[in-house]
C-alpha cells in the first residue's frame, strides 16, 4: 500500500527534496495535498508532476490563477487557500502522513492538525514544536499520531535511539556546523548583508533558517525541539561545533558508549529515513567517502559569538515558558534583517529586549499560544522600531 502525503511547504527547501525523493518511488509514495505560500508558478510545475488531489495557495485570487492554469493542462486539482485550507489537508483523512515543512509559526495551526488526527507527521517546522511543546507532545500521545523528526539532528538521535528502544541515554549531543560566521572577526558581525548570512558553508537551506544557523538560534531552537522529541532535559543536551556537517548527532548511554549517525550533508538522507522508516529507501544522496572528507572535528561553541544561542539556552533551562516569546521575537528581527531594517547583531539585542520584557507564561491551548505569540510580535516590532502591522 503507497502512502498518501500531504506536503506542506512543498515549495520550500524541505518541500523540493521530498518531492525529490518521492519521486524516485512512485510505487510508494502519492500525492494527496501540496501546499504553497506566493510561490504559484514553482507549485503550478510541482502539480503538473504529481498531480495531487489538492492544492493551497494563500489567497482567493492566487487559487483562482493557479486553478485556471492548471485546468489549461488537463489537470483537476482542487485549489483552495487560506490558514484554514492548511488545517483541513493536514487532517483530511484522505492522507495519512504529513510532511510538516512551512518556515515559522505559520506552521504551527495544520501541524497540530496533522497530530490531533493521529497522522505520521513527519517533523520539519521546528518552531511549531518550540512554540507548542507540551500541547503538541500531548496531542501526538492522544491521538496515537506518529512523530518522525526530520531536522537532521533529531532524525540523527532518533537513528541511534532506535538500536535501544526503552533504555534512556545519559546525554545528548547535538553537532552545530557554526554557520558562516564561525571564524569571522567579531567587530565586523553588525555589518554583515543577509546574502552573507544566507551563504551557509554546508547545507542548502531556505533564508529564515539560513539566517538562524548564522546566529546559532537555530541550535538553541533545536535542543528546545530534542527536549520535547526525546523527553530530555535540557541540562543534558549539549551541543557541540562541527563544522563538516558529517556527524549529525550522537547520542551517549550510561557505560559511556557514544553512538552517532553520519552522512553527507543532504536533507535527502533524513527525509528519506523518516518516508520510509522503519524501511530504508534510496534517497539519492552521493555516498559519503570518508577518505576524502577533511577531518573531523569538535569544539564548544563560544556564546560570544553566537548570543541567540545563549539567550535560548536560558530559555530552555527556565523550564521553556518564554519559548514562544524567544521564537515570535526571533522571526520579527530575522525577517527585519533580511529586509535590510536591522544589523545582523540586532538579531540578538531585539530578542533578549523581548524576552525580559515578558513576563513567564504558561500557556497550554493553540488560542493562548496564538495570543502570546502575537503580542510577543507586537513588542519585538516596537523595540525594533517597526511599524505595526496592519492586518
Ligand atoms: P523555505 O523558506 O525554503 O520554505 C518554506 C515553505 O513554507 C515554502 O513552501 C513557503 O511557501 C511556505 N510558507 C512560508 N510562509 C508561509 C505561510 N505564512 N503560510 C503557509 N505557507 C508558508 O524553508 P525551509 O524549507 O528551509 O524550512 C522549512 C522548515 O523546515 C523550517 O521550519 C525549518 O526550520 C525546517 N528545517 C529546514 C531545513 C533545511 O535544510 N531547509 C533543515 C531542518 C529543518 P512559498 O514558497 O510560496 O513562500
Ligand atoms: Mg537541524
Amino acid at each position: 500500500m503507497s502512502q498518501r502525503l500531504t506536503l506542506l511547504g512543498a515549495t520550500g527547501s524541505i518541500g523540493r527534496s521530498t518531492l525529490d525523493v518521492v519521486a524516485r518511488h512512485p510505487e510508494l509514495f502519492s500525492l494527496f495535498a501540496l501546499t504553497a505560500h506566493h510561490s504559484i508558478d514553482r507549485l503550478y510545475q510541482q502539480c503538473l508532476a504529481f498531480r495531487p488531489q489538492v492544492a493551497v495557495v494563500a489567497s482567493a485570487g492566487e487559487a483562482a490563477q493557479l486553478s485556471r492554469r492548471l485546468k489549461a493542462r488537463g489537470c483537476n486539482t482542487e485549489v483552495l487557500y487560506g490558514p484554514d485550507a492548511l488545517v483541513a489537508v493536514a487532517a483530511a483523512s484522505q492522507c495519512d502522513t504529513v510532511v510538516a515543512a512551512i518556515v515559522g509559526g505559520a506552521g504551527l495551526p495544520s501541524t497540530l492538525a496533522a497530530a490531533q488526527s493521529g497522522k505520521r507527521v513527519l517533523l520539519a517546522n521546528k518552531e511549531a514544536l518550540v512554540m507548542s511543546g507540551a500541547l503538541f507532545m500531548r496531542c501526538v500521545t492522544r491521538a496515537r499520531a506518529q512523530l518522525l523528526p526530520v531536522d537532521s539532528e533529531h532524525n540523527a538521535i532518533f537513528q541511534c535511539l532506535s538500536n535501544h528502544p526503552g533504555v534512556r541515554p545519559e546525554r545528548l549531543l547535538l553537532t552545530a556546523s557554526g554557520g558562516p560566521f564561525l571564524n569571522r572577526s567579531l567587530d565586523t558581525l553588525d555589518s554583515v548583508t543577509p546574502d552573507e548570512a544566507c551563504a551557509h558553508p554546508k547545507w542548502r537551506m531556505g533564508r529564515k533558517i539560513s539566517v538562524d544557523c548564522a546566529s546559532m538560534m537555530n541550535k538553541g531552537l533545536e535542543v528546545i525541539e530534542a527536549h520535547w522529541l526525546f523527553a530530555m532535559s535540557p541540562e543534558r543536551i549539549e551541543v557541540l561545533i562541527h563544522p563538516q556537517s558529517i556527524v549529525h548527532s550522537m547520542v551517549v548511554y550510561a557505560d559511556q558508549s557514544v553512538l552517532a549517525q553520519l552522512g553527507n550533508p543532504d536533507m535527502r538522507t533524513p527525509i528519506a529515513q523518516a518516508l520510509a522508516y522503519p524501511q530504508r529507501i534510496d534517497s539519492g544522496v552521493e555516498r559519503l567517502d570518508l577518505t576524502q572528507s577533511e577531518p573531523l572535528s569538535f569544539a564548544q561553541a563560544d556564546l560570544r559569538r553566537f548570543p541567540c544561542l545563549g539567550l535560548a539556552l536560558d530559555v530552555a533551562r527556565d523550564g521553556c515558558e518564554l519559548s514562544v516569546v524567544l521564537n515570535a521575537a526571533n522571526e520579527v528581527a530575522v525577517a527585519a534583517f533580511l529586509a535590510g531594517v536591522l544589523a545582523f547583531t540586532d538579531i540578538a539585542r531585539i530578542v533578549g529586549e523581548t524576552l525580559s520584557q515578558t513576563r513567564s507564561v504558561a500557556i497550554d491551548n493553540l488560542e493562548g499560544i496564538q495570543q502570546t505569540d502575537c503580542l510577543a510580535r507586537i513588542r519585538a516590532r516596537q523595540l525594533a522600531g517597526l511599524p505595526p502591522l496592519s492586518e
